[in-house]
């Protein structure tokens, strides 16, 4: 069993194991259109507590931000990004408070069951941004950047549907150049 970092409670993926074996690791395929973001700390704090990276090299272009993941990390000290173990949320904005999930073509889990996880999800963050100010923003910018694959999660932090207000201003955003 692969480990993340000790910022969500529960070990974050929060959960997810049964809905990730049943739908056989889908969004671990990955290829030069499909990557990982890692945050520009996160190699080193990993290997730092002894976690293995090897199955993440950087991708050819050498951006610290996004790597490949080219094997399972099926190993019991394999790292799992934090992006892997909040997949499939991404924060739309810094407050935490808009979301949108991976797509749910790929991503079988049932948003009934992502909005329970999201308060772990966002606590595990905000805990991030406290050690490493401007994580968030560095997650909202590529939100931003990749929302194509992404759509509007239509409840939030206390599992309840946003108002219309809130789901007007997410697909602003999300329409945002
Ligand atoms: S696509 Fe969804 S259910 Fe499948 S492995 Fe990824 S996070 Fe888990
Ligand atoms: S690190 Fe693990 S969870 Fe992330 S893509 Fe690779 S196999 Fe999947």
């Amino acid at each position: 069993m692969s480990k993340t970092l000790d910022f969500f409670k529960n070990n974050a993926q929060i959960d997810s194991a049964k809905h990730c074996a049943a739908c056989g690791y889908t969004c671990c395929t990955l290829d030069e259109n499909n990557f990982i973001v890692l945050f520009p700390w996160e190699r080193d704090e990993a290997t730092r507590v002894g976690l293995s990276m090897a199955h993440l090299p950087p991708m050819q272009d050498n951006n610290p931000l996004y790597v490949n993941c080219v094997r399972p990390c099926t190993g019991l000290n394999d790292y799992k990004p934090i992006n892997c173990a909040t997949y499939p949320m991404y924060p739309l904005t810094t407050d935490l408070e808009l979301w949108v999930r991976g797509a749910k073509n790929r991503c079988p889990i049932a948003n009934i069951h992502l909005r329970k996880q999201i308060k772990v999800i966002a606590d595990g963050l905000r805990k991030i941004e406290f050690v490493h100010p401007g994580s968030i923003k560095t997650l909202v910018d590529f939100t931003r950047i990749y929302k194509g694959e992404l759509e509007l999660f239509e409840y939030g932090l206390d599992g309840k549907k946003l108002s219309p207000t809130q789901i007007t201003l997410a697909l602003a955003l999300m329409r945002a150049k």
